[in-house]
């Protein structure tokens, strides 16, 4: 009868659930365990000027190599490791690595880390930095960190005095996946932010679709009429990269220019970038 169905069905569901607990449970084993064996490692993409085509710098994007699973994407542990708390050390991780190994490019470039909201409201995210650069003796003037909305607190002056805490220290602050959030405008004109970054979204539909378009056009002008420089993500084709440069945003990235590459391979790239002078 009905009844029995309801029992079947709900054995089914609570089954199911298990299943994604257990699932769940060993990332998260599997999760602790890579920090100690040092399974990340940072891949970077870079950025480069959208009028010159030269680099500006790169995005760090951390990667998880699995012994079992092979490369693990972060939107499939970020998350994860935000709920466990085992973010702050990851995230620590990820600052002292792209520090120490940006030391190795050009000195002219810079390198963009992302920040995890969870990150951005500990109280001492500010000295933990400010060590780091101590340590690596990275200059903070070349360090970006790109905060998403969920970054953004209820508590307007905290989030006013985390940022201030974080330019006093010479580092830039990006806005990142701009356009996707419930009140973008109103972050822009109360935050002091130094770049947006254009969410892929919009990028992916420039120009075929007229919205997607006026919005990028939009951003772009937004941004340089607030003093802050603009970035187009998931840049992919040259028309994209045509229309987009020629609505005044600041800095492409994306697929066309390059994938993220390995710590090595971004050293060469840039390293190959930048004139030698000439012997004898
Ligand atoms: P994000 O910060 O918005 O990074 C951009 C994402 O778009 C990256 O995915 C990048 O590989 C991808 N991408 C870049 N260009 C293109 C393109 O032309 N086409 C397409 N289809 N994709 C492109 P990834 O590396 O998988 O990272 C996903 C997200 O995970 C990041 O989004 C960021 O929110 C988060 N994430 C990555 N690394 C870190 C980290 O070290 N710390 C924290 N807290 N979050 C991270
Ligand atoms: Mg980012
Ligand atoms: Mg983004
Ligand atoms: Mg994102």
């Amino acid at each position: 009868g009905a009844k029995e169905d309801g029992r079947g069905r709900y054995r089914m569901f609570e089954a199911s659930m298990n299943a994604r607990i257990q699932a769940r449970r060993s990332l998260e084993l599997d999760l602790r365990r890579a920090i100690a064996r040092q399974e990340f490692a940072l891949y970077y993409q870079p950025q480069v000027d959208a009028r010159t085509g030269t680099y500006d710098g790169a995005e760090a994007l951390i990667r998880w190599r699995h012994p079992e699973r092979g490369l693990v994407s972060p939107a499939d542990f970020i998350p994860l490791a935000e709920e466990t708390g085992l973010i702050g050390i990851l995230g620590e991780w990820v600052l002292r690595t792209a520090c120490t190994e940006a030391l190795a490019w050009p000195e002219h470039l810079t390198v963009a880390v992302n920040l995890s909201p969870v990150q951005f409201r500990d109280a001492r995210l500010a000295a933990t930095i400010r060590n780091i650069l101590a340590e690596t003796g990275f200059p903070a003037a070349r360090l970006e960190l790109e905060i998403t909305e969920g970054s953004l607190l209820q508590d307007e002056q905290r989030t006013l005095s985390i940022l201030r805490e974080l330019r006093a220290l010479g580092i830039r602050i990006s806005m990142d996946d701009f356009g996707t959030g419930y009140s973008s405008l109103s972050y822009l004109s109360r935050f002091p932010f130094d770049k947006i970054k254009i969410d892929q979204s919009f990028v992916r539909r420039t120009p075929h679709d007229k919205d997607s378009a006026a919005i990028v056009r939009a951003i772009a002008m937004l941004g340089a009429s607030l003093g802050m420089k603009t970035t187009a993500e998931g840049v992919e084709t040259d028309v994209q990269s045509n229309f987009i440069a020629g609505q005044g945003c600041d800095q492409l990235q994306g697929y066309l220019i390059s994938r993220p590459v390995p710590a090595d391979a971004i050293a060469d790239l840039f390293a190959a970038s930048v004139p030698r002078r000439a012997t004898a």
